[in-house]
């Protein structure tokens, strides 16, 4: 036991006896020791359960890479939007209202990797604690998720909310310490905070890919990326365009103009315009789709975030979409949809469906 907190005490992570480790710190002691780690991690399990709900086993010969689907979180002012900005090199913030993120923003990025350019889509996350559950939804459907922590500021309580809303999904995890370029800027103690919460950063002997960024002067924000795409290419990301599309619904609303307004992520198949949807309670023919710079697309595959016009009822984000074959099947399932809504309604009302304690044991 000694040994072992002489060795913690040598990699700067001096402890005292009760205090518990983490699952990495635990991963890096055996891997010190040499003994193996049984890692059983259940929400893990839950994930790859999830994506397979996503591709179905006709899909196995027809799989295509796809672009990786990536959320910027963090606390707010760490600098989520203008890392952001500066990988579109556009000017987002200065059009924000009151420079908050309003709604999850989705953009198709080509990013240079090695002289070649590839494919990127990122969600930017609204950064208000108001928006913790939009949040949760945007870990859902992403592949990576990059933390931004700010070198003058440091873990906050946003922070460890994105970093458990990502460890919940199965996520995997991207540092970016930002601001290095503030005179109050202390990345050292950043990486002790992470060490500390069980986020052993890659260069000090964990698994953590962490760099170190001024998202505002654009300082090693390539290098970031970098270390994005390698941590998407281990993920083997993959999708059957050549079938029809399923996926999550990003945002919605009512167009004045438009009526109602879908923003959705595929995650497997193309949908194109004509396709039969349903969504919850909401269905419909799409009858337009634009890409996120507003252009009207014929089509979308996998990874790619579209907006979608011609549904009856205004989807919830956070639910599921599929292509249906006809009309009738698609009023079919979002009438059984609504009406099994309406009977958890009343049974709520009723007093029915309560989750106690005591009927989870
Ligand atoms: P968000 O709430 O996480 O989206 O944060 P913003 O991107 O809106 O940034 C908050 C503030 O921090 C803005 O005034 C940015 O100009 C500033 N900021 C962001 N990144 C950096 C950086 O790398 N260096 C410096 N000095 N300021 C930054
Ligand atoms: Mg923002």
């Amino acid at each position: 036991e000694g040994e072992i907190f002489g060795y913690l005490f040598s990699r700067g992570m001096g402890m005292h006896g009760l205090q518990s480790i983490d699952r990495d710190v635990v991963k890096m002691i055996c891997r010190e020791y040499d003994v193996e780690v049984i890692d059983a991690d259940p929400t893990r399990v839950e994930d790859m359960a999830r994506k397979k709900e996503i591709l179905d086993e006709e899909d196995l010969d027809s799989l295509e890479d796809r672009p990786p689907v990536l959320t910027i979180m963090g606390h707010v002012d760490h600098g989520k939007t203008t890392l952001l900005d500066y990988i579109r090199t556009s000017k987002v913030v200065a059009s924000e209202a009151g420079g908050i993120t309003q709604g999850i923003g989705a953009y198709v990025v080509p990013v240079p990797i090695d002289g070649k350019l590839q494919t990127c889509v990122f969600l930017d996350t609204p950064g208000h604690e108001a928006f913790g559950a939009m949040r949760a939804r945007g870990a859902r459907v992403t592949d990576i998720a990059i933390i931004v922590v700010a070198a003058d500021d440091g873990i906050r309580p946003q922070t460890n909310e994105a970093i458990a809303h990502a460890k919940a999904a199965g996520v995997p995890i991207v540092i970016a310490i930002n601001k290095i370029d503030r005179d109050g800027a202390n990345p050292d103690r950043v990486m002790e905070e992470l060490a500390s919460i069980g986020l052993m950063p890659e260069s000090w002997g964990g698994d953590v890919p962490v760099v170190q960024v001024s998202a505002l002067k654009g300082d090693n924000v390539d290098e970031l990326l970098e270390t994005v795409m390698l941590v998407a290419e281990l993920q083997d990301l993959k999708a059957n365009p050549h079938r029809s599309a399923k996926g999550t619904v990003i945002e919605a609303g009512l167009d004045k103009f438009k009526g109602p307004v879908a923003t959705f992520i595929v995650q497997n198949g193309t949908l194109k315009k004509g396709d039969i949807i349903v969504s919850g309670a909401a269905s419909g023919k799409v009858r337009a789709l634009f890409d996120e710079k507003g252009n009207l697309v014929d089509q979308a595959g996998p990874s790619i975030p579209v907006q979608v016009i011609g549904l009856d009822n205004v989807p919830i984000a956070g639910d599921e979409f599929e292509v249906v074959s006809s009309l009738d099947a698609a009023r079919e399932k979002a009438e059984a949809c609504a009406e099994s809504l309406q009977k958890d309604r009343i049974a709520a009302q009723a007093g029915y469906g309560k989750v106690t304690l005591a009927s989870l044991a």
